[in-house]
């Protein structure tokens, strides 16, 4: 993929977000309750004195002094009966949002995603025409294939500045009570380097073993639309990025689509790349549909993993692109900021770092779950 400009750039990210449970709420009350029973307030401050009434009579200032403490104490007692009832209150109603993200929210594995990316890696550096890559393919056809999902090929021929290359997308196919599809797709090729071992295991490796996972996980039918889960080929640019070399794979689907008549049927496309980093943090595609954002990035929040899912975006390049510019509403879920921070990103993507100990099973789960239930939810919106 490639951030079309500033991607470089880390936007900072307030990690201390306000907790304004009730319970805090409440002790900041219960404390300010106590406070004013001994300051005036700065409004008051700010009065002008009022005369103090003369008294007729009067009354004894010392039962004055006694109600005043015999008061100032009930006061006290109440506001720790609020405190506690409301931490109780609090305890029993939100669970934490750490509690949340350690839970599995669907029946999506990011532990057993994760033992598929040590065998996906296993092959090997994977650029578009390599025997590794041709390997590769084999084992994602048998996963899908076990999954019941129905799986197909569509080979071609590709003029890279390296010469011609043969490659081949695969498709997994969820038969779905609907003739329409949606596409969720992943590059499963690794840039090519002449100098250094580059495995991809963020980089093409993560997605192509999360996407065997959402195989298992959703099985041979859903309901709702047909499912596609594209393995795009090609990617990667030999060399320098261009709009002629790379994404080789999605613009050839396209047209083969188009070639068939069958584009129509495409409601929504759905592009993964980079998804493992252990420090997860997905800015939104600038440039795709709004209903397409928000319903996913709902879904993050439905399901607690809004942290990963940042409220910010970006431009990018990436193989939903040949979809879009095909008049396919079409997404970009991405996380193009390796590592925390922009200069560890710098140094690991498209390097010999890209390594497996840089990909964490959680933030796996986190992707999973979120698409998982994401995909009935999209259904939902293109049925209206
Ligand atoms: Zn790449």
């Amino acid at each position: 993929m490639h951030a079309k400009s500033c991607n470089e750039k880390r936007e900072t990210i307030n990690p201390c977000r306000k907790q304004n449970s009730f319970a805090s709420l409440t002790l900041r009350a219960a404390v300010c309750s106590i406070c004013v029973m001994d300051k005036k307030t700065s409004r008051d401050r700010a009065r002008p004195p009022r005369a103090i009434p003369k008294r007729h009579g009067g009354y004894d200032p010392r039962v004055v002094q006694r109600v005043a403490v015999i008061g100032s104490i009930a006061v006290v007692c109440l506001g720790l009966v609020v405190l506690v009832a409301a931490i109780v209150i609090s305890e029993r109603t939100e669970p934490s949002v750490s509690a949340k993200t350690l839970e599995h929210q669907s029946p999506f594995d990011g532990k057993r995603a994760y033992e598929d990316l040590r065998k996906v890696l296993a092959f090997g550096p994977r650029p578009a025409g390599s025997d590794s890559l041709a390997k590769l393919r084999v084992f994602i056809k048998d996963e899908l294939s076990k999954a019941g999902l129905r799986v197909w090929e569509q080979a071609f021929e590709a003029s890279t500045p390296m010469g011609k290359r043969s490659m081949v997308n695969i498709v997994g196919a969820v038969e779905g009570t609907s003739d329409d599809i949606i596409i969720v797709g992943n590059h499963y090729d690794t840039k090519y380097f002449p100098d250094i071992a580059f495995v991809g295991a963020n980089d093409g490796g993560s997605t192509t073993a999360w996407m065997l996972e959402m195989a298992r996980v959703i099985g041979a039918k859903r309901t709702g639309r047909t499912l596609w889960l594209c393995f795009f080929d090609g990617e990667e640019a030999f060399g320098e990025w261009s709009k002629t070399n790379s994404l080789y794979g999605s613009r050839a689907f396209v047209d083969y689509l188009r070639g068939r008549g069958e584009l129509s049927k495409v409601n929504a496309m759905v592009n993964m790349d980079m998804i493992g980093d252990c420090d997860l943090d997905i800015r939104q595609d600038r440039d795709a549909p709004e209903w397409l954002t928000q319903t996913i990035w709902d879904t993050a929040r439905r399901v607690g993993h809004e942290r990963a899912f940042l409220a910010f975006g970006h431009p990018i390049d990436d193989d939903h692109i040949p979809f879009r510019r095909a008049g396919v509403p079409a997404i970009e879920i991405i996380d193009f900021n390796y590592g925390a921070t922009a200069q560890e990103h710098a140094k690991t993507w498209h390097t010999a770092r890209d390594t497996i100990d840089r990909v964490c099973a959680d933030s796996l789960q986190a992707t999973g779950d979120v698409i998982y239930h994401a995909l009935p939810e999209i259904d939902g919106f293109l049925d209206m």
